[in-house]
């Protein structure tokens, strides 16, 4: 599953957003370093595909999608050099498929901001430079290292080359995401080190109510980041939505002009940076939505609920979400030619309802 890294400063409503968004009742407390330990929250992501599907199949449960978040103590400056909390929490950011950083923008005088002043440029800026420090750490240790693996021929000279490559743009200041081609850094052979500049990013600005209404500072933060995703949200409204019944979480949130919870959009954030998309599968048992990449044909696909599945795969039977709803019945779809039959070449669609078929 979609697994996202929170990062920020300190006091910048990182506890307050992860336990609104895994209802969790750890105290956020008024003070840097509130956040010490990390914590896995994992959030099912609301899809009303899934209750339709259960309707028409008189599935006994529905089983959705889930977003893991790793809520990961604050970083501060110095962070990477074992200053503060260090090296120990960046190594919770590496299990991560995202990083996804809390920015503060509220301006809330009660709440201290550790560099004295909110500032949103800066703390990004801090918090970009401490990730390409812990980088350079962890390819000062991993190129001696490869040196000699190398000269014992133990190691391939391609991956030390990509590694020397990748000192050079650190060296920069520059995050490893945003190497030119020229700079010849090929992370596919990297992986192992599990870099964290390599790892796409999220920007969560967290805002009050009035910086939601405020499109013009929407737009400069947005820019700001860009080409990187970004959300808006007011972490302590998100709390507040957790504790309502849905009707009033959507009166709420619409009051705040705000169209989707921050897990929606986060959600949504998230599978778009990472090409995440899902397919549905739909029985008496159970209506359930499993997270693919964009672009993985069905084997693949199929592998994610069994690796038998895509070692045995024959066929699946596919039809779209929306034909299957317009026939009102897996039957109707068929009769209606919906039904497709689709071999291993096929390429997964986003709301594709399937059923595999497969030896075991
Ligand atoms: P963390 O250190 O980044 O985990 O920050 P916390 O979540 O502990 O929040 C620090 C303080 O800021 C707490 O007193 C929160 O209640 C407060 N806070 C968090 N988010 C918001 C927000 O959106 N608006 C306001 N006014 N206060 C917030």
């Amino acid at each position: 599953a979609l697994t996202l890294g929170i990062v920020g400063l300190p006091n910048v409503g990182k506890s307050t957003l992860f336990n609104a968004l895994t209802r969790n009742d750890a105290l956020a407390a008024n003070y840097p370093f509130a956040t010490i330990e990390p914590n896995v929250g994992v959030v099912p992501l609301p899809d009303p595909r899934l209750d339709v599907l259960a309707r028409i199949s008189g599935s006994e449960k529905v089983l959705p999608a889930t977003v893991s978040f790793v809520d990961i103590a604050g970083i501060v400056k110095g962070a990477s050099e074992g200053e503060g909390l260090g090296n120990k929490f960046l190594a919770n950011i590496r299990e991560a498929d995202a990083i996804c950083q809390v920015v503060r923008v509220f301006a809330d005088p009660d709440v201290v901001h550790v560099d004295g002043r909110v500032d949103p440029a800066s703390d990004i800026e801090t918090i970009a430079t401490e990730l390409v420090l812990a980088d350079l750490q962890t390819l000062e240790r991993a190129v001696p290292r490869l040196e000699k693996e190398v000269k014992g021929k133990k190691a391939d000279p391609a991956v030390l080359a990509a590694a020397q490559a990748a000192v050079a743009v650190l060296e920069r200041g520059t995050a490893l995401s945003h190497a030119a081609p020229g700079d010849d850094v090929d992370l596919d052979l990297l992986r192992d080190l599990t870099l964290l500049t390599t790892k796409p990013f999220v920007y969560v600005f967290n805002t009050d109510e009035a910086g939601l209404a405020d499109t013009a500072r929407r737009a400069e933060l947005e820019a700001l980041v860009a080409p990187a995703g970004c959300v808006f949200l007011d972490a302590a409204v998100e709390s507040e939505l957790v504790e309502l019944d849905p009707e009033d979480a959507a009166e709420l949130l619409a009051s705040t002009g705000q169209e989707e919870s921050g897990l929606d959009q986060l959600a949504r954030v998230g599978f778009e940076v990472l090409g995440l998309q899902t397919y549905l599968t739909t029985g008496p048992k159970e209506s359930r939505a499993w997270t693919i990449r964009r672009g993985w044909t069905a084997p693949q696909a199929a592998g994610v609920i069994h690796t038998d599945f895509q070692r045995g795969f024959i066929k699946a039977e596919v039809v779209s979400y929306d034909d299957l709803v317009d026939a009102g019945s897996h039957a109707e779809a068929k009769a209606r030619g919906r039904v497709r039959i689709e071999g291993k070449d096929y390429v997964m669609a986003d709301g594709d309802v399937v059923e595999f078929r497969f030896n075991v």
